[in-house]
């Protein structure tokens, strides 16, 4: 891997390993010096990045196990194939990011989530993990376990994981509609109304006045119709970012289909979102989401000069030190920016003073500018020392993490 998905940046690393087996992966640590994993590189920020050596686990042996209640399974799987494997055997993730693309432990690794005000990030459906750590030792963490709630969303800084146990539930079916042009004030008067309509509610605002909803409903929960907010039900598919092919995305219309094909946004067989962009998101507590909305809708002037699409999502709260929605049932704001670093970094400043109040914590695998993202994580300090437990001699450095470690 030579650069990220998006393009935006290339990696420094003098080699990259692909070990076949845990003990190569293990005599692969040993001997890195200094060392990071990569998952699928969808992230917008450099923080796989490494200049030593960059482990990919894509030739790993594929690991499914189903358990009682839970699936074990190589970290480095990428969430279709878990998802297929997952509802060919009756069962399923009660959560699923817009994108099926990435690997299922890229995505604990930065707290990825949906939404739903009941689900939380997938983050939080890790029962146990296997990671390999600095000196190559296989350490098993499950809940419960000293240091656990540090371990999953480690940002790739204690060790490589190499599988990990996974809460499912059974499959279920979900049905997908899209509401056009719902007045942004009748978002903002009705949010907890509009966000609780379904199982999974993502509403993209454009700060011109109106915004998008996208309803994802299990099939066996009551339809609750949103055109008493004034918005209209689309009559063909809609693409979250406007102007973009809509044969990317899940099928939509209410056509009923498996969770999996209908959660996520974005097709797996085909590119999600646009390809050339940036990403930012900001979690606050879910009870300042329409003033929180308020406050960004006064930047609107400042955003849309540089924005492919907001999308605004609900989280369940969860425990892990560094995940963002730690301890607070939040509301995330989300843009897809257009890929020019330094004018979407001089928006992301306001963007951020504008949320101050609320005390944001951002997306830990999109870009932003807080300088000090550590002291908004009551579990800070415990993972700090976690890492200097677990990695003493900072084989997995790397520049981003350190220099919001070192403030
Ligand atoms: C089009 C698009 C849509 C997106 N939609 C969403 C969304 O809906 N919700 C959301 O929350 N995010 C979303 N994201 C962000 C994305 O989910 C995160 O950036 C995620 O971390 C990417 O996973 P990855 O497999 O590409 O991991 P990478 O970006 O490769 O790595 C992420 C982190 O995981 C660590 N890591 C990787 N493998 C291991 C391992 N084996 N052991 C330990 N650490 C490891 C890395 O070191 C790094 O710190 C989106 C991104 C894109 C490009």
């Amino acid at each position: 891997m030579t650069t990220n998905w998006a393009g935006n940046f290339t990696f420094s690393a003098a080699r990259t390993a692909h070990p076949k087996s845990v003990d190569e992966l293990r005599d692969v640590v040993r001997a890195a010096g200094s060392a990071r994993v990569v998952g699928a590189g969808h992230s917008f920020s450099t923080i796989a990045d490494t200049a030593g050596t960059l482990i990919d686990l894509d030739l790993m042996p594929e690991v499914f196990e189903v358990r009682d209640g839970s699936v074990r399974v190589g970290a480095g799987t990428r969430l279709a194939r878990l998802a297929d494997r997952l509802h060919a055997a009756g069962l399923a993730l009660p959560a699923m990011p817009s994108l099926p693309h990435i690997t299922i432990i890229g995505a604990c690794a930065t707290a990825t989530h949906g939404s739903g005000d009941d689900i939380p990030s997938l983050a939080s459906l890790v029962r146990s993990l296997d990671l390999v750590t600095a000196d190559g030792s296989l350490l098993t963490l499950g809940r419960g376990d000293d240091g656990f709630d540090g371990a999953v969303v480690a940002l790739g800084s204690l060790g490589v994981v190499v599988a990990v146990e996974l809460d499912v539930v059974p499959t279920f079916d979900v049905e997908q509609r899209v509401y056009v042009d719902m007045p942004f004030d009748a978002l903002v008067d009705n949010v907890a109304a509009v966000f609780s309509s379904a199982y999974s509610v993502s509403a993209f605002p454009t700060w011109r006045g109106v915004a998008n909803v996208f309803t994802k409903r299990r099939t066996t929960d009551p339809l609750h119709d949103l055109t008493w907010t004034g918005a209209r039900p689309a009559t063909e598919p809609v693409h979250p970012v406007p102007g973009q092919p809509t044969r990317h995305c899940t099928a939509q219309l209410g056509v009923p289909g498996p969770w999996h094909e209908r959660l996520p946004h974005f097709r797996a067989d085909f590119t999600p979102s646009v390809g050339r962009e940036l990403q930012s998101e900001y979690f606050v507590a879910r009870e300042h989401a329409a003033d929180a909305l308020t406050a960004l809708n006064g930047l609107a002037d400042v955003i849309t000069p540089v924005l492919l699409t907001s999308e605004v999502r609900t989280i369940a709260a969860d425990a892990q030190w560094l995940s963002p929605v730690h301890d607070r049932s939040s509301v995330a704001f989300h843009f897809t920016w257009q890929p020019d670093d330094a004018a979407v970094r001089a928006v992301l400043r306001k963007v951020e003073a504008a949320l101050s109040p609320w005390r944001p914590r951002p997306h830990w695998g999109k870009v932003f500018e807080l300088a000090d993202p550590g002291e908004r994580y009551p579990g800070w300090a415990r993972f700090a020392e976690l890492r200097d437990r677990l990695d003493p001699d900072r084989t997995f450095r790397n520049p981003l993490v350190d220099g919001w470690f070192a403030r």
